[in-house]
C-alpha cells in the first residue's frame, strides 16, 4: 500500500467511526447511509485508491474536472454523482457520465438535464436542492417552489426524480438548519414515495445531517484532506 492509500486508509476508517456512531446516536441502522467521497481538486488516482478500499459513489462539482475523471476511471464500477452548481450549457456533458445530479434547482435546469439525458440514451437521477437560508443561500429553490420543481422533474421522461439535496448555510449552526429539511422531505416523500434521498451533511456537518435524515453524506477534506482555499 503507498503512503496515499495508507492515509486515505485511515481517514475512511475515522469517518467509518464517526458514521456508527452518529448513526447509533439517531437510532439509525448505518446501511441507510451511502458516503459520497467529493474528489474535486484531488487526481483520478485517489480516485482509484478510494475504489480499491471500497467508495462506489464519487461526487465533483466541475463539469471539465468530473468529466476527465469519469473518462480517466471508466472501468471502474463507479457512480458518479454531480454536486455543483450547474449551467445550462453543461448538462449535455453532465449527462454522459453523471449517474445522479444532486443540485437541480430551477426549472430551465430540468429542461436542459431532459434533453441531454435523452440525447445520451441515459435516464438520469436527480435531485432537487432545496436552499435552507433562501434569502442568501448556498444555491438552491425557496422551499415554497420545491414541489413545482420536483413536479417538473418527475414529468421529464428521460429524468427520475430521487430525493432533495441541501447545504447548510455557512456562518450558522447546522442543526436548526437540518430540522428546517425535515418537514421538506416529508412533503416530498408524501407526494412522490419514490424519492427517497435526502443527501444532507459534509464532513464538518455529517453528525446533524444524520440526525435529520440525511441518506447521503457529501464528504470531502475529512475524507482527502484539505484542499485549496476559493474552491
Ligand atoms: C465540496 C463539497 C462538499 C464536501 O465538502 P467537505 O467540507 O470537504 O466535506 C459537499 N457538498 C458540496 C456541494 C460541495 O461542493
Amino acid at each position: 500500500m503507498t503512503d496515499r492509500s495508507a492515509e486515505l486508509a485511515s481517514k475512511l476508517a475515522a469517518l467509518e467511526a464517526r458514521l456508527q456512531a452518529a448513526c447509533a446516536a439517531a437510532g439509525r441502522n448505518r446501511d441507510e447511509l451511502t458516503v459520497v467521497a467529493v474528489t474535486k481538486t484531488f487526481p483520478a488516482d485517489d480516485v482509484r485508491r478510494l475504489a480499491a478500499l471500497g467508495i462506489r459513489d464519487i461526487g465533483e462539482n466541475r463539469d471539465q474536472e468530473a468529466a476527465s475523471k469519469a473518462a480517466a476511471c471508466a472501468e471502474l464500477d463507479l457512480r458518479w454523482h454531480f454536486i455543483g452548481q450547474l449551467q445550462t450549457n453543461k448538462a449535455r456533458s453532465v449527462a454522459e457520465y453523471a449517474h445522479l445530479v444532486h443540485s437541480v434547482d430551477r426549472d430551465r435546469l430540468v429542461a436542459a438535464l431532459d434533453t441531454a439525458a435523452e440525447r445520451a440514451g441515459r435516464e438520469l437521477g436527480c435531485l432537487v436542492q432545496v436552499s435552507l437560508q433562501p434569502a442568501r443561500g448556498r444555491g438552491g429553490i425557496d422551499p415554497a417552489g420545491m414541489l413545482e420543481l420536483a413536479d417538473l422533474v418527475h414529468t421529464a421522461p428521460n429524468l427520475q426524480l430521487a430525493g432533495l439535496m441541501a447545504v447548510a448555510p455557512l456562518d450558522q449552526d447546522p442543526v436548526p438548519a437540518f430540522e428546517r429539511l425535515e418537514p421538506l422531505v416529508q412533503a416530498l416523500r408524501s407526494r412522490y414515495p419514490q424519492a427517497r434521498i435526502v443527501s444532507a451533511g459534509m464532513s464538518a456537518d455529517l453528525e446533524p445531517a444524520i440526525g435529520a435524515g440525511a441518506t447521503h453524506v457529501r464528504v470531502g477534506s475529512a475524507l482527502l484532506g484539505s484542499r485549496p482555499p476559493l474552491r
